[in-house]
């Protein structure tokens, strides 16, 4: 299933996109974007998209991590300037030099991080820029009083005279929101407002969405969570890579066509890579190399059981910021649980850092190879070398010959091209930075290699390269976890595979010939609950 970049609601015969609430059904949008396209440098984060706001309902924006999402809001509230694309504001084209003019005109943005003053008082914080005056002077009594209306507005209980910071986040949140609303906005943006608060907050903050919704706002809201995006949008628009998938009513998109659209599928790449045989049970050792057993962190992934053995390639399956690389940092350290128990080898493990993963021979092979992972600036063979030298701490110097030998070997094993060892890293391919950043840690000899995205953004050949080794490597006995968004290519190589959703681990398939990408599309869209 593709879509053209800048295909429009493909797939709604009946009149895309009208809003499902009667009262806003003869109503103009009161912000209409049409073809925005914005672009970095080696970047084009969106390319033709449209997005319609109308008064009174609540509007998804999904898409994957990366999809543009941020970038559209951005885009709309003056923080980047368009490339190309209209924006029209209660039908007049406008373009904001900054948030505080699309405040001006009504358009207010929530952002994840609560942009307050912590050290200032709740009423303070609702009132900043607002506060209420007298002879030129602030009155601090009238704007205490103005602020506890504000708040009451939106059944906020919260003393207007208590510091912010004496709040959870969540009910800084809720202050962020109605500090929005002291301006009398018409849309509110909330940028993944939900992300970590827990579920009676959120409960909370929806009443409040529900309540302004009422009151004829426009509320935008992004969110990875599939449960609460249908709980409270009555649309939704839908990006991927940039480009729009489609507008829909949310009432008539089930959520495993959601899930498909954001996904996407590339088949036309996967049908040039040979058909690889199916990797059916492993033959796996007797005992897992680690065993996660209910092992979590708050707000970052719920409590956990995985095992995986030598031999095996245990995929993991789930949107972008389902939490798999969430899981992943917890199993070589980079991120410490704060329940549950982690066994390498039978024996109960507690990795404070990467480093102690190291040394337990667990590695992790980053998604974002640019900023984590490959150094640019150096040559191939230095680059190889760091894992080397992180494994023996940054004073011992390792012996040229043996860096030598081992870079060779990993140059000539990869097929890394240019096969020099002194190339400038950052002048190979994708796929051959890629390559490096293998080498780098098969290098340090793991027994459990965790890969994360490690195909993505790189060509055909070398994705099938990668493919291969990481089927050998399993064959030669390592334990290996697979991060891919490409479900087919999680299908191909792994052995099992553990199904994230929100944060969550919520299934394991066992794969096998019957096995498709659709029954893992409708484990991730029924959440594990047979739907
Ligand atoms: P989302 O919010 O959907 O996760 P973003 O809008 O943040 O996605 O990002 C869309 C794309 O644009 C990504 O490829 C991201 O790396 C890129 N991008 C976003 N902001 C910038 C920036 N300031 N400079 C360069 N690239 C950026
Ligand atoms: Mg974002």
């Amino acid at each position: 299933m593709t879509t053209s970049p800048t295909a429009i609601p493909p797939d709604q015969p009946d009149q895309p996109g009208e809003p499902d609430r009667p009262d806003a059904r003869d109503r103009e949008p009161v912000v209409a974007m049409t073809g925005i396209t914005v672009t970095f440098p080696g970047v084009k984060a969106l390319d033709g998209v449209d997005l319609r706001l109308f008064p009174g309902e609540v509007h998804a924006l999904m898409g994957e991590n990366g999809a543009g999402k941020s970038t559209l809001i951005k885009a709309l509230t003056g923080v980047y300037a368009v490339d190309a694309g209209t924006i029209v504001v209660d039908g007049t084209a406008r373009t904001f030099a900054g948030p505080a003019q699309a405040q001006a005109a009504g358009i207010s943005t929530v952002y994840q991080e609560v942009n307050l003053c912590d050290n200032l008082s709740v009423a303070e914080n609702v009132m900043l820029g607002h506060e209420v005056r007298r002879a030129g002077l602030v009155d601090f009594r009238g704007t205490r009083r103005a602020a506890r209306e504000h708040l009451r507005a939106l059944n906020l209980d919260i003393d207007p005279a208590s510091t912010l910071s004496s709040h959870s986040l969540a009910v800084q949140q809720l202050v962020a929101i109605c500090r929005a609303m002291v301006v009398d906005a018409r849309v509110l943006i909330l940028d993944e407002p939900t992300s970590s608060l827990d579920v009676d907050e959120v409960e909370r903050l929806f009443a409040v969405v529900r309540d302004l919704r009422g009151r004829g706002v426009a509320i935008l809201f992004v969110s990875h969570f599939l449960e609460q995006v249908y709980a409270i949008s009555d649309r939704m628009t839908v990006l991927r890579n940039g480009t729009l998938v489609g507008e829909y009513r949310t009432a008539d998109l089930p959520r495993v066509e959601l899930v498909q659209k954001m996904i996407g599928r590339s088949l036309e790449v996967l049908e040039q890579l040979e058909e690889a045989p199916k990797r059916v049970a492993a033959e796996r050792g007797v005992q897992p190399y680690v065993q996660a057993l209910g092992l979590g962190r708050k707000g970052s992934i719920e409590p956990f059981d995985l095992d995986v053995y030598p031999g095996e390639v245990v995929g993991l399956a789930g949107l972008l910021g389902s939490g798999r690389t969430e899981l992943a940092r917890l199993l070589y350290g980079a991120d410490r649980s704060d329940v549950g128990e982690l066994r390498v080898e039978g024996q109960p493990t507690r990795l404070r850092t990467p480093r102690a993963a190291l040394a337990r021979r667990i590695v992790y092979s980053s998604e974002s190879r640019k900023t984590e992972g490959i150094i640019g600036d150096l040559t191939v063979r230095e680059n190889i070398v760091l894992g080397l030298q992180a494994e023996r701490g940054w004073l011992r110097r390792i012996p040229q010959r043996k860096a030598d030998e081992v870079v060779a070997q990993y140059v000539e094993q990869l097929g890394i091209r240019p096969a020099d060892p002194d190339a400038i890293a950052g002048n190979l391919s994708g796929g051959n930075q890629q390559k490096v950043l293998l080498a780098r840690w098969l290098a340090t000899q793991p027994r459990l290699l965790l890969l994360d995205e490690p195909t993505r953004g790189i060509d055909v050949g070398a994705k099938a390269e990668i493919q291969r080794l990481v089927a050998e490597l399993a064959e030669q006995g390592m334990a290996v976890v697979f991060i891919s968004a490409e479900l087919e290519e999680v299908l191909r190589l792994s052995h099992r595979i553990a199904v994230m959703r929100d944060r969550r681990k919520i299934g394991e398939l066992v794969n096998g010939d019957d096995v498709t990408t659709d029954d893992v599309v409708d484990l991730i869209a029924s959440g594990g609950q047979d739907a």
